[in-house]
């Protein structure tokens, strides 16, 4: 019942390579695609093998009923290849819809019910004579239909071209590489049967070659597999790192045109397929930043993009130059990696670093200030005159105590009292420069540090303070009020802070002593 012809052996043996493409793709089927791949392979191993037994068989029926499993087999690889195609195209969703799926299975089912069916109604063949040149071949009289499921494998075939051709258009180049070897691995087959379907070679007159020829297909989709790593981890961690990740992704060719960019890069930056092959310059022209970084002729610094709409999202953009071997550039990626988080804290802490240093001004002024005369503290006015002594600057300290101040208190009240200090401050400030020193030393005691080398002019702007505190208190609060004033210098008294303010003290009681109300410059008698 069968016999092992030269045709037959080298079916049997293609067979063998197909299969070896089955398994491997099998196993292989990471990719979402890969499952029609490797669907498409096993019926194509199916195939070629149902062809090996058609012809290695001897009898005309044998031979008709192979024949009929080869139609069914051929037409499920076609079935198979164009869902492949359809989901490397990229209508992955569109595939998964179940009328789709009956759509591209009717074709199939109808077909292989004629080849199966037809004993009854001769329509796809009409009868089998024996060839005459070739050994155990027989000829098969095509009837009708046979042109109708001739012209609807070609319809397949071409879909299959044209969504490869079309994944092709937008792919990045590995993909396009493997595209390339995916039309080519088809072609073959397909270049056969127009072969047979005209008898262009009365040589081989009845023998379908298109399934021996699917071993040169076998052995592209073998190089596809391991020469373009189709399938591969590499594919399958470009797409789950690339498409799916929060950061944008752009690829620029060497002249600035987009050929690449993720699913990111359209929600936040609406770039989308219409806008492959054109210039980012036209492209992104709202983001003036971004295409700085691209005309510069080196690797420009990490750049903040602000994306406001529809939400504010900030990016942190760095611009890689893709040079080859020869040091040439042939592209540009950009990647634009999401740092809104950490940009809106640097901006809470901005403002939180504000309100620290508000805060710092308004407690430095409580330790500097007394509250009720606005005079500096005594701890200020040891700081100041430390660092003026350091820095050698001469000045003039005076010290000032209200006469009987006591009785003020107590016969107008401490509220007039306070008064009176306040009063009495506000007027050692009229006679100071910015950088000169009223400090509130004790409760009615008073520093006033001067930065003046003449003795002469300090004492006579406390005259004037002496004169005038006199005449405010009497014409306000009708009380004889006065004040006592001690005068020491540094460095001519003394360049020791401790001894100079007890120089003024000294001073100052020398007044109190001779009276009050008046001034007394230090000397050592
Ligand atoms: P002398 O002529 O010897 O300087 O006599 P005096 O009464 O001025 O001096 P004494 O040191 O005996 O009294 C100072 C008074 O200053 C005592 C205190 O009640 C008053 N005093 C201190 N701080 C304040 C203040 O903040 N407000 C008021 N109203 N009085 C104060
Ligand atoms: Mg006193
Ligand atoms: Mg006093």
């Amino acid at each position: 019942m069968f016999r092992l012809t030269n045709i037959s052996t080298i079916l049997f043996i293609t067979t063998a390579i197909n299969l070896v493409v089955a398994i491997i793709s099998w196993r292989r089927q990471g990719l979402r695609e890969g499952r029609y791949f490797a669907w498409g392979m096993i019926s194509v191993t199916c195939w070629t093998f149902a062809s090996g037994l058609d012809y290695s068989a001897t009898t005309i029926p044998l031979k008709v009923l192979f024949a009929k499993f080869e139609f069914f087999f051929y037409h499920c690889s076609l079935t198979f290849f164009l869902m492949f195609a359809l989901a490397y195209a990229g209508y992955i969703d569109w595939l998964h819809k179940f009328s789709s799926q009956i759509f591209l299975w009717s074709v199939t089912v109808f077909n292989s019910l004629m080849v199966f069916t037809n004993e009854w109604h001769e329509l796809v063949w009409n009868g089998f004579t024996d060839s005459e040149i070739v050994d155990n071949v027989i000829i098969f009289h095509h009837g009708p239909a046979f042109l109708w499921i001739v012209a609807m494998n070609y319809i397949f075939v071409l879909s299959i071209f044209f969504f490869l051709w079309k994944s092709m258009q937008s792919a990045s180049e590995l993909t396009r590489r493997q595209s390339k070897f995916l039309i080519g691995a088809t072609f073959f087959p397909i270049a056969t049967n127009l072969l047979y379907l005209f008898d262009v070679i009365p040589a081989v007159e009845g023998v379908d070659l298109t399934a021996i020829t699917f071993s040169v297909s076998g052995f592209l989709f073998l190089m596809a597999l391991y020469g373009t790593r189709f399938l591969n981890i590499i594919p399958i961690a470009h797409h789950l790192i690339i498409e799916s990740m929060p950061d944008c992704v752009l690829v620029l060719d060497h002249n600035n045109y987009i050929i690449d960019f993720n699913p990111a890069m359209t929600t936040k930056f609406g770039i989308n397929k219409n806008h492959l092959g054109e210039k980012i310059e036209t492209v992104m022209k709202d983001y003036p930043e971004v295409i700085s970084l691209t005309i510069l002729d080196e690797t420009p610094p990490p750049l903040e993009v602000i994306v406001d709409s529809p939400t504010l999202s900030v990016f942190d953009t760095r611009l890689t130059r893709l040079m080859d071997e020869r040091n040439q550039l042939y592209g540009k990626l950009i990647v634009f990696r999401n740092v809104t988080i950490r940009y809106k804290t640097r901006q809470e802490l901005q403002e939180q670093l504000v309100e620290v240093r508000e805060l710092n001004k308004k407690i430095s002024y409580i330790a500097e200030r007394d509250s009720l005369t606005n005079a500096y503290t005594r701890r200020y006015l040891y700081e100041k005159l430390s660092e003026w002594i350091n820095r050698k600057k001469p000045f003039i300290v005076a010290l000032l105590d209200i006469d009987k101040f006591k009785q003020i208190n107590d016969v107008h009240g401490h509220t007039i009292g306070d008064e009176v200090l306040i009063e009495l401050t506000k007027q050692l400030f009229a006679i100071v420069e910015d950088n000169d020193i009223v400090c509130r030393y004790g409760g009615e005691e008073f520093v006033v540090a001067i930065q003046n080398e003449n003795s002469q002019e300090g004492l006579s702007r406390f005259e004037h303070v002496l004169n005038n505190f006199r005449e405010f208190c009497f014409s306000t609060f009708n009380i004889d009020s006065a004040i006592s004033i001690g005068l020491a210098q540094y460095p001519t008294n003394s360049t020791d802070l401790d001894e100079i303010l007890n120089l003024a003290d000294k001073a100052m009681y020398q007044a109190k002593s001779a009276g009050g109300n008046q001034i007394v410059l230090f000397s050592r008698k």
